[in-house]
């Protein structure tokens, strides 16, 4: 038996691929123009399936980027470029956001949470935020992949009324895991390789009108993938350079089979809720939730921490039997496993996974 990966990015393909690769081929579409009459139809469908399967708004647009990161820089060029983008987070992925928004603006406030077990505090969050400007971006890391915590949608709503900027939301390790409610914010990206199931290689962005207004008020068309440019394209089911044709395809067939995410979105949650059930049951194996405030657990991704040392004598113990177990990220590299919950895994495959550790209990 091939080793299950929990690792949560690149994680663990649907095994359906195999198939839609070769279908892929027999199609002819790898060799299509990406302008031709085939070529848009596969973009336009698409986007169509992705809209219907993730209950997109019909007023939002669907672009396709080649990666989350890729987004980072997209945002901070055609959206924040005449004014601040500023970054709440708590972990590693979120600062390296901000990090790279450095890098492109000027005016770039990141706002760091020390404490993953602390909520956002919304009151000292608008007093951080005085002077702002209604052009400003509010750029928030809806699930958290380095420690496994998620901003719920009721905090989302709660930072959306009180604010009046639009609001970005890096949503890569929770896109296809759990619904979103898309009306709360104007931009939100992911990449395929996490709760998608699919190859790294493409991500999705989806964005408001009022995100498409201002980036055309800005008008930034200096560089390949300015958003305006890139929507100009995407009026005709085209993009500004040839795409990934291979990456759309598979994201196509795999939404065209996928269940309603409000069904997957239920199923993900409550796998979420019995693994942290699980090890709160079985403390002897030496891993316990990261995470003690309930609310801001991640569903897709969990962290669990132990000492260093059980750490990594569960790591290969897991290795032995079959089972990849993610490393934490960044500081919490050591002293963490990170455990995808996403779509693709199977349950049949989670309780492989907690028969393995009821061995350890
Ligand atoms: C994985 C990840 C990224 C980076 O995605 P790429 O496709 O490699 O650019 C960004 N943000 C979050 C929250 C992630 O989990």
């Amino acid at each position: 038996m091939p080793p299950i990966t929990f690792y949560p990015g690149p994680s663990k393909i649907y095994p359906k691929v195999a198939q839609y690769l070769q279908d892929a081929y027999d199609s002819g579409i790898l060799s299509a123009n990406h302008r031709s009459q085939m070529g848009m139809a596969l973009v336009e469908d698409c986007i169509k399936i992705v809209k219907e399967k993730l209950a997109i708004p019909l007023p939002y647009e669907v672009y396709f980027f080649g990666s989350a990161t890729e987004c980072w820089q997209v945002i901070a060029q055609s959206l924040s470029s005449q004014s601040r983008s500023i970054h709440f987070y708590n972990g590693a992925f979120g600062q390296k956001w901000a990090d790279y928004s450095a890098k492109l603006i000027d005016d770039t406030l990141p706002i760091a949470s020390q404490d993953y077990n602390q909520a956002f505090d919304l009151v000292n969050l608008r007093q951080s935020l005085a002077g702002q400007s209604s052009n400003d971006v509010l750029c928030i890391t809806q699930n958290e992949t380095a420690n496994g915590t998620q901003v719920d949608m009721p905090s989302l709503a709660a930072i959306k009324a009180n604010n009046q900027q639009l609001i970005a939301v890096d949503v890569t390790s929770s896109i296809g895991g759990i619904a979103l409610d898309w009306h709360l914010a104007d931009v939100w990206f992911g990449s395929v390789q996490k709760c998608l199931g699919l190859p790294a290689g493409l991500a999705l962005m989806v964005c408001s009108p009022r995100a498409v207004a201002q980036a055309q008020t800005i008008n930034n068309r200096q560089f390949y993938n300015s958003l305006c440019f890139v929507k100009d394209n995407f009026d005709q089911f085209q993009t500004p350079y040839t795409p990934n044709m291979l990456a759309i395809y598979l994201l196509k067939r795999v939404l065209e089979d996928a269940p309603t995410i409000a069904e997957i979105d239920h199923q993900i949650k409550q796998r979420a809720t019995d693994l942290y059930a699980f090890f709160v049951e079985n403390p002897t194996i030496g891993l316990q939730a990261l995470v003690s405030n309930t609310a801001l657990r991640s569903a897709t991704v969990l962290a669990l921490q132990g000492s260093q040392t059980s750490v990594a004598a569960i790591k290969q113990l897991a290795l032995n039997a079959g089972i990849i177990l993610g490393n934490g990220y960044g500081l919490l590299k050591d002293k963490t496993v990170r455990i995808a919950n996403f779509p693709a895994i199977t349950d049949a495959e989670v309780e492989r996974l907690t028969s393995f550790f009821k061995t350890l209990a």
